[in-house]
C-alpha cells in the first residue's frame, strides 16, 4: 500500500516509543527518506496502460504500481519470470497432473496464460491451480486473442472454473488469512505474484512465505520476478535453495527457490545475502500486521544494524 509521509512519520515515533528504541537523529532521518522512497507510487499513471512490449496492463491506485512490467510486458512477464522458470513446460512431457499456487492472481495472465502454454505441450495434462487474490479489479484489459477467450471463461466463472483437465479454484480475501484454511496441496509450482515487497510486504515476510512452503511439492519450484533482499534472506532461512533468473524488462533478474537443487540454474550470490543490513525477512509473527507496521520494522531492524556494524 501506499502511504503519506505523515503516516510513515507517526508509524515510526510511535514504533519506537513502544519498543523504547533510541536513535541519533541523522539515523532516524534516513529511515524516513528511505521509507517514503519506497511507499510512493513507482509510476504516475493510472488505467490502462500500453507496456513496451506493445500489450496491456492495470495500474492498481493503491499501490500506484502496474499489475506487470511495463518494459519486460504482460505476456513477456508471465512467459520469462513465472512460466519458463518454473521448469512447468519439461514436467507437463511427462507428468500426468501439474499443481500450481497463484499468489496474487490479479488480471489472471498467469494462470492463462500457463494453462495455454502446458496444454499446448500436452493436451491431456490434468492442471489444477488454486489462486489467492484480495480484490478483484471491476475489470481487466484483453490479452492477445491466443489467451484471451480461455482468461474471460475464467474471468466470468470465478471463483471455480472446470473445463477439458482444468480445475481453478480462486480463494477471495486476504491470502494470509486463506491460506491458513488450506490444509495440503503440493504445489509443483508457485507463482509469487504480489506486488513490489516493500508496498506489499505482507506477502513477502518469513511467516507467510513458511505457509507457502508449507503447500509445495518437496519437488516443488517457487518462482518470483523479485530479488529482494529479505525476500530472499526469508526463503533461504525457511531452507530454499536460491537461483536467479535473468533480467528481462526490470532491471535485475527474478527468483527461483527449491528445496532439492536444481542444477541448470545460476545460484543467488551468497555474499550480499549474508553481508548486507538490508539482507534480514519481514516479520508478521501473527500473520495479521498492518502492512506499514512490517515495513516500519524491517527498516528500524535494518538501521539498528547498520549502527552495530559502524555503518
Ligand atoms: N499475477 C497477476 C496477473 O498475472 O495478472 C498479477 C498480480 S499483481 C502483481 C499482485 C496482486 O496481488 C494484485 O492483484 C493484488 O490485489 C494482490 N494482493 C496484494 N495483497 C494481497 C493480499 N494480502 N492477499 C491477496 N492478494 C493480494
Amino acid at each position: 500500500m501506499l502511504y503519506g509521509e505523515e503516516k510513515i512519520e507517526k508509524s515510526v515515533e510511535d514504533y519506537l516509543k513502544r519498543e523504547n528504541i533510541k536513535i541519533p537523529e541523522k539515523n532516524l532521518n534516513s529511515i524516513l527518506l528511505e521509507l517514503k522512497a519506497w511507499l510512493k507510487p513507482s509510476v504516475k499513471d493510472s488505467g490502462v496502460v500500453k507496456t513496451e512490449r506493445g500489450d496491456y496492463t492495470l495500474i492498481h491506485p493503491d499501490y500506484g504500481e502496474p499489475y506487470h512490467s511495463l518494459t519486460a510486458g504482460a505476456i513477456g512477464e508471465c512467459m520469462e519470470k513465472f512460466l519458463l522458470p518454473s521448469g512447468l513446460l519439461e514436467m507437463a512431457k511427462t507428468y500426468r497432473k501439474i499443481r500450481i499456487l497463484d499468489i496474487g492472481f490479479g488480471l489472471g495472465y498467469n494462470t492463462a496464460i500457463a494453462i495455454k502454454k502446458l496444454k499446448d505441450v500436452n493436451p491431456a495434462l490434468e492442471i489444477e491451480i488454486l489462486s489467492f487474490e484480495k480484490r478483484l479489479p471491476d475489470e481487466a484489459p484483453p490479452l492477445p486473442d491466443e489467451y484471451e477467450g480461455l482468461r474471460k471463461r475464467i474471468w466470468d466463472k470465478l471463483p471455480y472454473f472446470k473445463e477439458e483437465g482444468v480445475c481453478f479454484k480462486l480463494h477471495l480475501g486476504d491470502a494470509r488469512d486463506t491460506i491458513r484454511k488450506v490444509p495440503s496441496f503440493s504445489a509443483h509450482a508457485v507463482f509469487h505474484d504480489a506486488f513490489s515487497p516493500y508496498r506489499n510486504p505482507e506477502l513477502w515476510s518469513f511467516h507467510f512465505l513458511s505457509q507457502v512452503k508449507r503447500l509445495m511439492d518437496e519437488e516443488g519450484v517457487w518462482v518470483s520476478y523479485s530479488s529482494a533482499l529479505p525476500v530472499r534472506k526469508a526463503l533461504s532461512e525457511l531452507g530454499f535453495k536460491l537461483f536467479s533468473t535473468s533480467g528481462v524488462g526490470r532491471k535485475r533478474g527474478g527468483t527461483v527457490a527449491c528445496l532439492k537443487v536444481k542444477n541448470e540454474l545460476e545460484e543467488v550470490d551468497k555474499l550480499k545475502l549474508e553481508a548486507s543490513p538490508y539482507a534480514i525477512p519481514f516479520l508478521d509473527p501473527s500473520v495479521d500486521r498492518e502492512p506499514i507496521e512490517i515495513i516500519v520494522d524491517y527498516r528500524i531492524r535494518v538501521e539498528l544494524l547498520k549502527i552495530s556494524q559502524g555503518f
